[in-house]
């Protein structure tokens, strides 16, 4: 039921690596079409809980729930095929593609026909390849690449790189996307920029967004609410401004 808005539960997720507790019994709760930011400092476990929530680590005990299903233990494409993309804190585009190819990458799950029928020149195929080709101009469109469709995506200003990314995600339809760290490395124009495309995709689009984020700024105008998690648990949450007056926050990023 791809269209159908899902709440998103993490019910004290835990992952332990080898002597370290990297996420201790971690709660949450995603509403549909909100931005859900989380917060820490580095090591705090966050890109541990987007790696468990996509399905590359496994959690070591606790439980994962969209909507009616049951993601805990998921290989990561049941997990994508439930509707949940990511973006990943480092850029991870081929270098030659262009733009269009890289955001057509992100289609190749909702492919239908398949390779035979592409290979054997259907008309079936021929169909869908020209919606896929529709529905890429018009999400470059919506992430400001409009433009840059025919251009090389390795050759795009870092900030537009960062944009491929986000537009590649979406390309997948999510209903959940888990976005981490989306304005690292931006000018200030290019992080105004993204933070507008980012509100779009809840606001036009409707999509549920976790957002990994250290400009504060930018969490502080997005998120609707704010978990914070300092080595491994959840020190703090609740709407921007309750989190930005909490002791135990300002404690954690300050330090004793
Ligand atoms: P954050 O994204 O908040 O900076 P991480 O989730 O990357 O933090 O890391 C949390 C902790 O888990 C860190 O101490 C990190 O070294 C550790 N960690 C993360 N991934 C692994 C792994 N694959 N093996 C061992 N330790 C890991
Ligand atoms: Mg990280």
């Amino acid at each position: 039921q791809p269209d159908v808005p899902a709440t998103l539960h993490l019910n004290t997720l835990t992952v332990r690596f080898a002597g370290l507790t990297a996420l201790d019994a971690v709660s949450l709760t995603v509403e549909p079409g909100s931005v859900h930011a989380l917060i820490g400092p580095n090591g705090a476990g966050k890109s541990t809980c987007f790696n468990v929530l996509s399905g590359v680590y496994r959690a070591t005990s606790g439980s994962v729930r969209f909507g009616a299903a049951e993601l805990t233990g998921l290989p990561p494409h049941r997990i994508a095929a439930l509707g949940i993309a990511r973006t990943f804190q480092n850029l991870a585009l081929p270098p030659h593609a262009t733009v269009a190819d890289s955001l057509l990458l992100g289609r190749h799950r909702l492919t239908r026909a398949g390779f035979l029928a592409a290979g054997l020149r259907l008309p079936s195929a021929a169909r869908e390849a020209r919606q896929h080709h529709d529905r890429v101009r018009e999400i470059a469109e919506f992430v400001g690449l409009g433009d840059d469709l025919e251009r090389p995506a390795g050759a795009l200003p870092y900030g537009k790189q960062k944009l491929v990314e986000l537009g590649r995600a979406l390309c997948m339809e999510p209903r959940l996307l888990l976005l981490d760290e989306p304005v690292a490395g931006m000018t200030a124009d290019e992080r105004r920029q993204t933070a507008a495309v980012i509100a779009g995709v809840r606001d036009g689009l409707g999509i549920s967004i976790v957002l990994v984020e250290h400009d504060m700024g930018v969490v502080m105008r997005l998120a609707d609410a704010v978990t914070v998690l300092d080595f491994g648990r959840r020190i703090a949450g609740g709407t921007p401004a309750q989190v930005q007056s909490d002791p135990a926050v300002v404690q954690a990023y300050l330090g004793t």
